[in-house]
């Protein structure tokens, strides 16, 4: 008979309830479960055993084998000190014990075999060990934590009330004894036998008191396997049942405006990724599923044209788009690059935002109610209620992050049934943490840049090379180019970073001084039509120089802007400094980022400047990032249950998760409902998993 492991912690011996408190409050454990499921943050490592004569200046942490042979009372300035005299058939070293001194003298026995753990001080030409743990040879082998002793995760609370790393292990132990060691195995045979996984039994005793680093590594790796494996079978399954409950709209034709655009009016041949991303989204639009799929595509990419596509195949089927953008200045360019491309298809498209006027808004209401317009454009204006589709077909949302997950399901209800969605972003997220994340999500990626751009040239500078850096800006807008300068505004209304802009408008006003030179000045505190005002002088060409806050971050485009100074880098984050160089390079010159710091930085700055300076693959910042900031901080994720891992690292673990996910899919491609009885040892766990509702559902 196994115990029940949904057991409260309280029943657990050695635990009672203020314990029970304690670890529930602090640890989140409740039941036996939570428990056994608490794995060790590290291991001391007491497999090996030295000899006093194998001890080195730097050896930290050891074991050895020995006897006492003597002890001696040492009076130091403060209370004294008992030394006691350690020998193994190669030398000696001495124990040491500042307090506690009675208790050792009673209970520590000369010429009994004794195994001592602890870390070793090199001092006056001795090697010491101060307050070793101790226990005679006999009690040492009866222990079963004793070859590799787990250290547990713990807070300040747990260890201040008495509840340490031994006691842990100890209440642990008491697990496994009343269970026998027999936990109910959550995998099935095949699994284990093809992948040559360790049973769960086995896997949770070595997790925990690991008889060697070999058996270690085996039941880490199944431990971590089996984690990720239940992720993505429920992310596949939830994918499953969306696309087989909800009904899209059918797209069965691809008529007159795509193909009377593809043929006589694309300004450019299409690259390989932009061909086949729009045969995913043609593949998805076309299967009576709704579409739920994220465009992921660097900067500069070409989603653009991609989005204008996709919307030509909604409006062949006798249907209506909407491109959403996150902010008026993005969704003015979006709707003149669209309207250029599209003015000889006689297409009705219209652009509605915060600023349109009453009457057009009406204009464009009615429009859209009797299905005379085509093609929407917009901010978040799309979303108000008053505005009604005739029969919204598609919806494309260009830069995801900025719209939260209840402003994309408010578009969603639109229709009787959901539009097909696309989510079009420039914010690279790493495969591997999309496939965690988003694995509910369809994923098209173009990971390929239109051909002739050249490569932006990046450098780090520190700001005592100013002088050198203004005289560049000088020469190349002497060249008629423009340049960007952007400041840092980590939080909004820091009056810090305002006065860092301002410093630097000023300064900059000095050293390029009107009428020769025209700066526009951008930032969050100035009013939208301010703002606006400055922003159309720059892309004007009024002004050489726009200095401005990270508001310029997302889509501006101005292809005569050939420089990014941006300042104090080291205080953006990577992705932020991506973002932002992104803004240059739109054009046929060569095109630059300066990237300007003081003379102090953190090691994790220096490895974000590196990164830019080497390479502009926004993935490959992507990866970086993850690695330096952890998945828990990228954007938007953080409302994601599935990256609190318990034992696995989506980064490091890679290889497993590819494992994981493809076992899960081979499973449910073979057996969907997991009803078969080889499947049931899987579909037991994946049903206790249900109170798991932590995955975030992205879109609906
Ligand atoms: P993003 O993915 O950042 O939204 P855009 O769609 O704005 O990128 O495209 C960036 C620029 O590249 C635009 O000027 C666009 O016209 C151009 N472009 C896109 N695709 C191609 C292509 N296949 N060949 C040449 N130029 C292209
Ligand atoms: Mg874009």
């Amino acid at each position: 008979m196994s115990v029940n492991l949904q057991t409260p912690i309280d029943y657990l011996k050695g635990v009672g309830s203020n314990r029970a408190d304690l670890l529930r409050k602090e640890l989140g454990i409740h039941t036996y479960q939570d428990l056994i499921n608490l794995f060790p943050n590290r291991y001391i490592d007491k497999t090996h055993y030295y000899k006093i004569n194998q001890l080195q200046r730097n050896t930290s942490e050891v074991q050895i084998t020995g006897k006492i042979t003597g002890f001696k009372e040492v009076t130091q300035k403060r209370g004294k000190r008992l030394v006691a005299t350690f020998q193994d058939e190669t030398g000696t070293i001495e124990l040491v014990w500042f307090r506690g001194q009675k208790w050792i003298r009673e209970n520590l026995k000369q010429n009994l075999p004794y195994v001592i753990f602890g870390k070793i001080n090199w001092f006056s030409g001795k090697f010491s060990m101060p307050h070793p743990d101790i226990e005679t040879v006999d009690a040492h082998k009866a222990n079963i934590s004793s070859a590799m002793q787990p250290i547990y995760p713990s807070t300040e609370k747990l260890s201040a009330r008495g509840i340490t790393n031994k006691m842990i292990i100890k209440i642990i132990q008491q697990i496994f004894i009343e269970s026998n060691g027999k936990f109910v195995e959550t995998l099935n045979d095949n699994l284990l036998t093809e992948l040559k996984l360790i049973n769960k039994s086995s896997a949770l005793l070595n997790i925990h008191f690991p008889k060697n680093q070999e058996l270690l590594a085996r039941a880490q790796f199944r431990l971590k396997f089996e984690e990720l494996f239940y992720i993505q079978l429920q992310l596949i399954l939830k994918n499953l049942i969306h696309k087989s409950k909800i009904k899209g709209f059918s797209f069965d034709k691809v008529g007159d405006y795509f193909n009377t655009f593809f043929k006589g009016h694309l300004p450019f041949e299409l690259t390989g990724a932009q061909k086949r991303v729009l045969k995913e989204i043609r593949s998805d639009l076309g299967s009576n599923a709704q579409m739920n799929r994220l465009l992921q595509g660097d900067v500069g990419s070409g989603k653009t044209i991609v989005a204008l596509m996709s919307m030509l195949i909604a409006l062949d089927n006798d249907f209506q788009a909407c491109l959403m953008a996150p902010t008026e200045i993005l969704s003015v360019q979006h709707y003149n690059g669209l309207f250029e491309l599209c003015k000889e298809l006689n297409i009705k498209i219209e652009i509605l935002t915060g600023s349109t006027k009453t009457s057009k808004r009406k204009q464009i209401h009615e429009a859209l109610e009797n299905g005379e317009l085509n093609i929407l454009i917009g901010t978040h204006a799309l979303l108000e209620d008053k505005v009604k589709f005739k029969n919204l077909g598609l919806a494309i949302i260009d830069e995801q992050h900025r719209f939260g997950v209840a402003q994309r399901s408010k578009l969603w209800k639109k229709n009787t049934s959901p539009p097909h969605v696309l989510v079009m972003t420039a914010t690279p997220i790493p495969r591997t943490l999309a496939m965690s994340v988003y694995g509910d999500l369809d994923i098209s990626v173009i990971d390929e840049l239109p051909p002739g751009r050249q490569a932006i040239k990046t450098v780090h500078r520190y700001d005592a090379n100013r002088l050198m850096v203004f005289k560049f800006i000088r020469d190349e807008i002497a060249k008629g180019r423009q340049v960007y300068v952007v400041y840092p505004l980590i939080k909004e209304n820091a009056s810090m970073d305002y006065k860092d802009l301002m410093d630097g408008y000023e300064s900059l006003s000095r050293d390029f001084p009107m009428p020769d030179y025209q700066i526009s000045i951008v930032h969050g505190k100035m009013k939208p039509a301010d703002k606006e005002f400055e922003m159309q002088r720059f892309i004007k060409g009024e002004t050489q120089i726009m200095v401005a806050t990270t508001v310029i971050e997302v889509g501006v485009n101005v292809p005569n802007a050939s420089v990014m100074i941006i300042e104090s880098a080291e205080r953006f984050g990577l992705s932020q400094l991506h973002q932002l160089r992104g803004r240059v390079g739109r054009g046929a010159e060569q095109s630059y980022c300066i990237l300007m710091t003081s003379h102090k930085l953190s090691s994790n700055s220096k490895t974000r400047l590196e990164t830019m300076v080497r390479t502009s693959d926004g993935f490959e910042i992507a990866e970086v990032d993850l690695r330096l900031r952890g998945p828990g901080d990228i954007m938007g994720t953080q409302q994601s249950g599935v990256l609190n891992l318990k034992i696995a690292d989506i980064i490091k673990d890679n290889d497993i998760l590819q494992h994981a996910r493809h076992q899960a899919k081979k499973i449910l491609k073979e057996n969907p409902s997991l009803g078969h009885p080889d499947n049931s040892a899987i579909l037991e766990t994946y049903r206790s998993l249900g109170k798991y509702k932590n995955i975030w559902n992205y879109i609906s």
